[in-house]
């Protein structure tokens, strides 16, 4: 444990015996997740695994949000005096304008997925990107100078494209669906960027250049940053075999099985990835956001990978 982290863990407000799971009561604080749909969601999992090995006397609850309800769900925060709501789909983007203040991530990607209850009023964050940036260098990704591909155009390609950027990509390839809402994504990331990013190349593609061999055999890395593979529904055509062989494949989907998408990368024997370590990253900062202290290491991750039905490999 670093000096860091010491003096971070001895302000844990333990409550009971680190280890067992907290009986709630009237002094139990709350965390959340808002969604919709939201039961799917295994945010609970993770950050109650890391209350229960603190002994802390905090829950974290997922609540169906809709649409409609969700300016009246966030009011509702301080004044029940939640610690802070992660957001999941589809209320990243509409959350923006609901917050006191914006943190530098959420104004650049234009999404909030992560509220904090301040006193001065509720802040909004995103740790999205920053998840991704640190599963790639944790995976031994090397992306300095190189060219990445990221599949889709929504948030979660907004936060690809930026955790790329700060790999060091120097060229980004956007294959989008709907070329209009790519081009709409990188004219609004050009115009939010720090400067120290603005130098690498942005392109705009169909999804036909998934199929385009010169593309592909130039790519570091191709990363699914699409809802498409999250049902047993088809992907769109990809020319594996064009690919180097060190070329990674990232899909920010998560399963407990091979997504669609990593499957015929794994047969070729190419390095392969889900969303599960962007899950676990994000979490951990969000925890870190709404606490005020880093959650124990591993715990969270462990919690995930039971959910998976994962062998534990080590924080
Ligand atoms: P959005 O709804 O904003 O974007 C969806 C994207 O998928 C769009 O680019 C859309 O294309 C494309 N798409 C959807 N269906 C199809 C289809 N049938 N064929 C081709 N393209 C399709 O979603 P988000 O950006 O918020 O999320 C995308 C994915 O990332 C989700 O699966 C989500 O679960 C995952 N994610 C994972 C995270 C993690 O921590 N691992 C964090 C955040 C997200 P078009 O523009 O043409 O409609």
């Amino acid at each position: 444990m670093t000096h860091r982290e010491r003096s971070r863990t001895s302000a844990y407000p333990n409550k009971h015996a680190p280890g067992a799971a907290a009986a709630l009561g009237g002094a139990t604080r709350v965390a959340a997740v808002f969604g919709d749909p939201v039961e799917h969601s295994l945010s609970p999992a993770m950050h109650n695994a890391a209350y229960a090995a603190l002994g802390l006397d905090r829950v974290y609850a997922a609540f169906h949000v809709t649409s409609p309800m969700l300016a009246t769900a966030v009011r509702a925060l301080p004044a029940l005096g939640i610690l802070g709501a992660n957001l999941t789909v589809p209320h990243k983007e509409r959350a923006v304008r609901m917050m006191a203040k914006l943190g530098a991530e959420a104004r650049m990607l234009g999404a909030v997925n992560c509220i904090v209850n301040r006193p001065a009023g509720l802040y909004g964050d995103n740790t999205d990107a920053r998840g991704l940036e640190r599963d790639l260098n944790g995976l031994g990704v090397a992306l300095a100078d190189a060219r990445a591909i990221v599949i889709g155009a929504g948030g979660a390609a907004a936060s690809a494209i930026v955790a790329c950027l700060r790999c060091g990509a120097s060229e980004i390839v956007i294959a989008n669906r709907t070329a209009a809402r790519a081009a709409a994504l990188v004219r609004r990331l050009r115009a939010r960027l720090p400067r120290a990013m603005r130098g690498a190349a942005l392109g705009v593609r169909g999804l036909e250049a998934l199929a385009d061999a010169g593309l592909l055999g130039r790519a570091a890395i191709i990363i699914n940053a699409t809802s498409m593979g999250l049902t047993s529904a088809g992907f769109a055509r990809i020319d594996y075999a064009r690919t180097r062989r060190e070329c990674f494949f990232y899909d920010l989907i998560y399963a407990a099985q091979p997504t669609v998408f990593l499957r015929p990368a794994i047969a070729l024997g190419r390095p392969t990835a889900d969303g599960a370590g962007m899950l676990v990253n994000q979490g951990e900062l969000a925890f870190e956001l709404f606490n005020g202290f880093t959650p124990p290491p591993g715990v969270m991750r462990r919690a995930l990978w039971e959910r998976l039905g994962r062998a534990f490999d080590g924080p």
